[in-house]
């Protein structure tokens, strides 16, 4: 069976949820302009950008409205009209907000909703049903399925919220999202913009492509004294063992999730801000996780004639133990 991808309208959703949550407002602008480009309606964003609130927060939601109001603004101003869209609806006042949120949060879930915090904190319970799950859901314009395409991509931007992540994608699931899909909006949310590389994604690393698994990229910032490298993997590409001949290596983690690894050692997961200091004659790899790019500063320590030494790939088999 073919892979069944996400449809134009919810990879727009995707990026511009993900964009929001992030906070990166010149990654929102593109998404947002690409969004209305493709379609989307001022309504269908709108009520993207209202719904994010709720999961993160009137700082990051308004930001984005505001951005969103200047992007039309821009656009009025070049003569391109967009569509409205589909006015939301307003619940009653007299609404039974609390039956109408649990109704909706059950048959998100597909199940009663039973949750410890709830019970400690009856207030943040009653918000979410008579808000979130009520007033919220029920303004239409988006449907069930495209507001948890919004929320997966949203919390997948975000750090430390893996348990409503994991929460969502099976909510997600339950709106008929394919494992293929929930991929697709996780890559969406994990693909770094300008913003999140601090010295700048540079260009295809074709010079040394073949002791890559995959894509890479490759930024030198310096090579006056010594050399200095930016260097991005892809999700899953991992560099060739070798060996660093001469003088070391210095790797600093910068942006996104990645491994080194040394011959004979556990592999070590890096995250922005660690140092890997590799002395000469060490052999090692060092690449991606497989599911999220990664960025590194690569030193080279000046030595007598320097010079890598490039060796067999890292196995699927060594490289799919890690998470
Ligand atoms: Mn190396």
């Amino acid at each position: 069976m073919a892979t069944q991808k996400l449809n134009t309208k919810e990879q727009n959703i995707a990026m511009i949820a993900s964009r929001t949550a992030k906070g990166d407002m010149d990654a929102l602008t593109v998404a947002l302009n690409q969004g209305l480009d493709d379609g989307l309606t001022v309504n269908e964003i709108k009520e993207v950008l209202v719904q994010l609130y709720a999961y993160c927060g009137f700082p990051r939601s308004l930001n984005a409205i505001t951005n969103f109001m200047n992007v039309i603004r821009d656009r009025e101003a070049h003569g391109i009209h967009d569509e409205v869209g589909v006015t939301p609806t307003a619940l009653a006042a007299d609404a039974n907000r609390e039956e109408i949120g649990r109704t909706t949060r059950e048959e998100l879930t597909g199940a009663p909703f039973r949750a410890a915090y709830a019970e400690f904190t009856p207030a943040i319970d009653t918000f979410l049903k008579e808000h979130l799950f009520a007033d919220i859901f029920a303004r239409g314009v988006l449907t069930r399925r495209e507001r948890e395409v919004a929320t997966v991509a949203a919390l997948a931007s975000m750090n430390g919220v893996d348990g409503q992540l994991a929460g969502h994608i099976s909510i997600a699931k339950n709106q008929g999202v394919t494992d293929d899909q929930i991929a697709e909006i996780l890559e969406i949310a994990r693909t770094p913009d300008a913003a999140d590389i601090p010295f700048g994604l540079g260009v295809p690393n074709t010079a040394n492509e073949k002791y890559f698994s995959g894509p890479s990229f490759l930024n030198p910032l310096t090579t006056d004294q010594v050399g200095v490298f930016n260097v991005t993997f892809e999700p899953g590409i991992r560099n060739n063992w070798h060996i660093h001949h001469g003088g070391g290596q210095i790797l600093l983690a910068t942006a996104g999730r990645g491994y080194f690894q040394a011959w004979g050692s556990a592999p070590r997961e890096l995250h922005p801000g660690d140092v890997v200091s590799i002395p000469a004659g060490v052999k090692h790899w060092h690449g991606a996780a497989p599911d999220s790019w990664f960025t590194h500063i690569a030193i080279e320590v000046p030595g007598e004639n320097n010079h890598a030494e490039w060796l067999e790939p890292v196995t699927d088999a060594e490289y799919n133990k890690l998470k």
